[in-house]
């Protein structure tokens, strides 16, 4: 018997329909088995504890002020051996180290580059999943000069939140004593521009001040372990600090701000009459690097790979990076990397080297 082409055609579609109607009857219990399978494997991943030894640079967050839904602020994980360290920590980045599945209760400490609120925006929060991750003392928060008003303000403002939290689950679970963070202020002597401030457990962090006037002090942290550096510029107009902080560093973190593009925003702004708007994007050039700045910066300075970040302006397209890079491979022959939230670069530690 030979079927026509027309009957298999609504054998087909019939098959089709039935099988549509299966899965719509099932839709929650093949709901419920995606979820489980999801959160257990969720739950059982620990990437960063997986990380081979070495010293590693996660980017928590690559945006800046600026509205960006694929960027979180400011924002560098660095896992060091076993330990791991946050340096600044803008909003929304505590939620993507979350997506990063970083385990926030085993955070040493935190190290702020300055009080520019796109860069402690996220504090309170990242304060509050650390002490939920069951710690008995609060996190160290390292920072210049003022760095106490900061974490005060925050432990203020959370105050009534970690009470409840104490009320709902008992003082073992949340244990009072390990809420909100400790300021661990860097203060330097007169006339001296860097120092280490943390040494343990074979990693040294130095910090160093870099220009972002007026805002004063601004500082940069470089990393060491394993024989490995890496060295994170934070906000700063072009600096030879930077350059001579990284003295051949494994990987250069580095701001990036596209002048040109921003006196594009400002010409905008000006055309439509929003003078505050012209006026903000006509000082924020003088306090920040440019790509090509931050390209010769790492040459200068020796720097084996260039990680640019705090992005500005926002790139909505890849069609905008190479206006965004323009003049950056002829300023520096390495690699140099648009940093994307949620990506870890991995640096494995020297054979031998501790
Ligand atoms: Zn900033
Ligand atoms: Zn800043």
């Amino acid at each position: 018997m030979k079927l026509s082409k027309r009957k298999v055609i609504w054998g087909l579609l019939f098959i089709l329909l039935i099988l549509a109607a299966i899965a719509y009857a099932a839709r929650v219990p093949i709901g419920k088995a995606l979820f489980e399978r999801a959160l257990n494997s969720a739950i059982d991943s620990n990437p960063i504890a997986d990380l081979p030894d070495g010293l590693h640079v996660g980017i928590c967050g690559s945006g800046s002020p600026m509205p960006d839904p694929t960027r979180a602020g400011p924002c560098t994980m660095i896992r060091a051996g076993k330990q791991t360290f946050i340096v600044d920590i803008g909003g929304g980045a505590a939620r993507r180290l979350g997506e990063m599945r970083v385990q926030t209760g085993g955070i040493r400490a935190i190290f702020l580059t300055h009080f520019h609120s796109d860069h402690i925006d996220g504090l309170g929060e990242l304060m509050l999943m650390r002490w939920t991750g069951g710690n008995a003392a609060p996190i160290p928060v390292y920072g210049g000069e003022g760095v106490e008003t900061v974490v005060e303000g925050f432990n203020a403002a959370y105050a009534h939140d970690e009470e409840y939290r104490v009320a709902h689950h008992g003082a073992d679970i949340m244990m009072p004593s390990g809420r909100g963070g400790t300021a661990m202020p860097i203060n330097f002597a007169e006339g001296i521009a860097s120092g280490v401030v943390y040494n343990k457990d074979g990693v040294v962090v130095t910090a160093f001040r870099v220009p972002h006037d007026p805002v004063s002090p601004a500082l940069g942290y470089r990393f060491e372990y394993g024989g490995r550096s890496v060295v994170i510029s934070g906000d700063t107009s072009k600096s030879d600090a930077v350059a001579k902080a990284c003295n051949g560093c494994d990987i250069l973190v580095h701001e990036a701000l596209n002048k040109e593009m921003v006196g594009v925003m400002q010409a905008a702004f000006e055309e439509r009459g929003n003078k505050q708007l012209a006026k903000i994007m006509s000082d924020i050039p003088g306090y920040h690097t440019s790509p090509v700045e931050a390209a010769q910066v790492a040459k200068q300075g020796k720097a084996k790979m260039l990680v640019l970040t705090h992005i500005v302006p926002q790139l909505p397209t890849p069609l905008l990076k190479p206006y965004f890079l323009d003049g950056v491979s002829d300023a520096y022959g390495g690699t140099v990397k648009i940093a994307k939230d949620g990506e870890i670069y991995q640096i494995p530690a020297k054979d031998g080297a501790q």
